[in-house]
């Protein structure tokens, strides 16, 4: 998609103007219902209520200029939007699999993403094989006749590995198994799915989307049958739909969103390529740079990446990891990321002592997020804070 389609979606796409007073930002339509003057017309809504008016679990108008936007950016024929990227991941993955069925799974995916595969899918007997996306083909060999859904980040939002879109599509494709990406962490300005042939791509919207820090929001991109499917289901009866109010928060978000995911990625390659050089740095984990040349194809398929990236202490104390993270003014200690605020998440947080638990995150890797502040003044407070190390 070249820049001028995008600039058209995020101011205009989807904005019936006319039909509110010239209104240069859509309403927020605060209602739960909405009334029908006639039988014909009720009924008429009904068969098609994914489309039509009816109540705000199903479908509302300011939900739908957001809907609009956002299969438009994706290059897909529809979209829904969730009150969580978790409901989203969850409602989708659910709609396409039935006990007995399998599920192969990148192997650090989401925290939370992996506990709806290892806790609630394998009570309604349904099983996961996990594959490292570092291992050539190792996904191929994880399928098994019953796979339904190979489901991947790239890159991962915690190791930053990527994979190959086009080869994880054909192969899928030609099995009938279904292909699901969570694109958080491109987003779709810089990274488009379907284009290399994913079926399903959804998105934590609490990160770039939104961008602001103050919503918490999920989407589902994907084909017109794929997104009804959904819709009819799971959408309506899991019932995490997103409130009008956030979803003007949403289209609000937008409208910055391409000049905020430019920055974030700028200031995000200037920190990190001052941290790889400094000698308190043992490794650097960004999607693009931290690959040799024979990954440079792979990288063709992502023209930028964002501000997200992480990198491991050289140090075996956990107490000086714990002082460097303590001693940072510029960076807020947080979870989440994609906002306008730079942000940092210590391995540390999830351990007491400096044992390391198969698994977990080692006390030496910090995640960090450069948001929309000036990188100089970022690199100087971790200079002050690495001397600590
Ligand atoms: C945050 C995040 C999620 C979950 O999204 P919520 O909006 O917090 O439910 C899923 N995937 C990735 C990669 C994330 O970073």
């Amino acid at each position: 998609m070249d820049q001028m389609d995008f600039d058209f979606i995020i101011n205009h796409l989807g904005e019936n103007r006319d039909s509110y007073m010239g209104a240069v930002c859509p309403p927020i339509f605060q209602t739960s219902n909405f009334s029908f003057k006639t039988v014909e017309e009720f009924r008429k809504a009904f068969e098609n209520e994914q489309n039509s008016h009816i109540y705000t679990r199903g479908n509302n108008p300011t939900v739908e200029v957001l809907r609009k936007k956002l299969a438009a950016m994706e290059n897909t024929e529809d979209a829904l939007v969730f009150s969580s990227g978790i409901a989203a991941i969850s409602a989708t993955v659910i709609a396409f699999l039935r006990q007995g069925d399998h599920v192969v799974c990148i192997n650090k995916p989401y925290s939370w993403t992996r506990h709806l595969f290892d806790v609630i899918l394998k009570r309604f007997g349904i099983d996961v094989s996990y594959f490292d996306p570092e291992i050539p083909e190792h996904y191929k060999a994880q399928c098994r006749d019953n796979t339904r859904l190979i489901f991947i980040e790239s890159p991962c939002s915690l190791t930053f590995a990527c994979m190959d879109l086009t080869e994880v599509a054909e192969f899928a494709t030609k099995k009938g198994i279904k292909t699901l990406i969570d694109n958080s962490h491109c987003s779709p300005l810089f990274q488009q799915p379907s284009k290399f042939g994913i079926d399903l791509i959804l998105h934590s919207a609490t990160k770039y989307i939104n961008g602001h820090s103050d919503v918490v929001a999920g989407v589902v991109c994907g084909k017109s049958e794929d997104i009804s499917k959904i819709f009819r289901n799971e959408y309506m009866t899991l019932g995490a739909c997103i409130s009008p109010m956030d979803a003007s928060l949403l289209i609000r978000g937008l409208r910055t969103y391409k000049l905020r995911l430019m920055q974030s990625h700028e200031g995000g390659l200037q920190v990190a390529k001052w941290l790889k050089k400094h000698p308190k740095v043992e490794r650097l984990m960004h999607p693009f740079l931290d690959r040799d040349e024979s990954n440079q194809s792979l990288m063709q398929q992502m023209s930028g990446t964002g501000g997200l990236f992480a990198f491991y202490l050289k140090t075996t104390s956990l107490e000086s990891c714990e002082k460097f993270s303590n001693r940072l003014k510029k960076f807020l200690m947080a979870v989440s990321w994609g906002g306008h605020e730079s942000l940092i998440l210590p391995g540390a947080a999830f351990t007491k002592n400096a044992e390391i638990k198969p698994g977990s995150l080692p006390f030496q890797y910090f995640r960090l997020y450069i948001g929309l502040e000036d990188p100089e003044i970022l690199i100087r407070d971790l200079e002050q804070a690495l001397e600590v190390v």
